[in-house]
């Protein structure tokens, strides 16, 4: 999502190694590690193990690679990122030199020019000004909180009734932080790490993804049901058979941990478990319009606020 809003806080560097593998291929048997999950953190982990020269199988539920990226390149004639588009912290974030090594094409999302309606029209400049004070007394309110290190809803320190906050609001809760903003924690938006620039990938950020897992082990279709470590090796229960492994990365939400869709033996640490249920997933679903025609007057690049 871009942030409109600057934020200070720690920089996480990733450590995932994003050079081509050499493909280690594992079917149903004994391999050193199984992935559970074939998104980013899986094929991350995975990438960085078969460059160590461990052995290991990739275990997908879906019937594809991606998770949460993935972009539709077929029903809007143009490519759609049904999940993740933005890449965030571009300065350090391990798909920008990948995505630019494969030949995709990056446009910088940040200072882009917002195209807004007030009914069929475009607003006066005495309405901008108001829509910007929105977005100002949002961030306002939350950077003073989260600097105190207010943990509280955000709808408690952001002032009610400002006019056009509902935009700011919406973009920093739900679509940012993937919560309501009442729910929004100030401490937590503030501590957020986030450096620009924020970039679009133009043929779809869930392509880079997709071509990132290519070449790498993955078993499709196949979720995991029963991971078992009470045994000389640990046995992971999948659609797809058994596999015997000595270690298991599992990489799918709190939200499908939380679910118990599997079943750990012995169960998982009462720690784990309680941060699990403390984290829960936001909710975000991109519902896409497609018009027959040309109507907005937008330019490349804007975007409709
Ligand atoms: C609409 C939307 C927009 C977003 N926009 C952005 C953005 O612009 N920029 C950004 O950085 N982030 C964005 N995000 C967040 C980003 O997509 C996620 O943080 C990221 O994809 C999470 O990756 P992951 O590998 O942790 O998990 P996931 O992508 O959820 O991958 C987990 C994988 O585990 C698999 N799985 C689940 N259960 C099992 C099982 N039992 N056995 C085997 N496999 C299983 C799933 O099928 C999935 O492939 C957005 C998210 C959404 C939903």
């Amino acid at each position: 999502m871009p942030m409109k809003l600057s934020r200070r806080g720690f920089l996480s560097t990733a450590s995932a190694t994003l050079a081509a593998p050499a493909v280690v291929r594992a079917a149903t048997g004994d391999v050193d590690v199984v992935v559970v999950g074939a998104r980013s953190a899986g094929l991350a982990a995975a990438h960085t193990l078969i460059n160590a020269g461990y052995s290991v199988m990739i275990l997908e539920a879906a019937a594809r690679i991606g998770g949460r990226a993935h972009t539709d390149s077929t029903t809007f004639g143009m490519p759609f990122d049904r999940g993740c588009s933005w890449i965030h912290s571009s300065d350090v974030n391990p798909y920008t030199p990948y995505a630019r090594e494969y030949g995709f094409t990056l446009e910088s999302h940040d200072g882009a020019k917002e195209a807004m309606f007030v009914g069929h029209r475009e607003p006066t400049s005495s309405e901008w000004s108001a829509y910007d004070r929105g977005w100002r007394r949002t961030r306002e309110g939350l950077s003073d909180a989260g600097e105190e290190g207010l943990d509280v809803p955000a709808s408690e320190v952001v002032p009610n009734g400002i006019p056009w906050s509902g935009v700011s609001q919406t973009w920093t809760g739900p679509m940012s932080m993937g919560m309501d903003f009442a729910d929004l924690s100030p401490v937590d938006w503030w501590s957020l790490s986030t450096t620009k620039p924020n970039l679009e990938v133009k043929e779809g950020f869930g392509t880079v993804v997709a071509r990132f897992g290519a070449d790498l082990p993955v078993t499709l279709n196949a979720p995991v049901t029963e991971i078992d470590d009470t045994g000389p090796s640990v046995r992971v229960e999948s659609a797809a058979g058994t596999v015997s492994t000595k270690a298991v990365i599992v990489t799918v939400s709190t939200g499908v941990l939380a679910a118990e869709s599997i079943r750990f033996t012995p169960g998982l640490p009462d720690t784990t478990l309680g941060a699990i249920e403390n984290m829960p997933m936001g909710l975000l679903a991109k519902v896409p319009l497609l018009f027959d025609g040309y109507h907005f007057g937008l330019k490349p690049n804007e975007w409709l606020a």
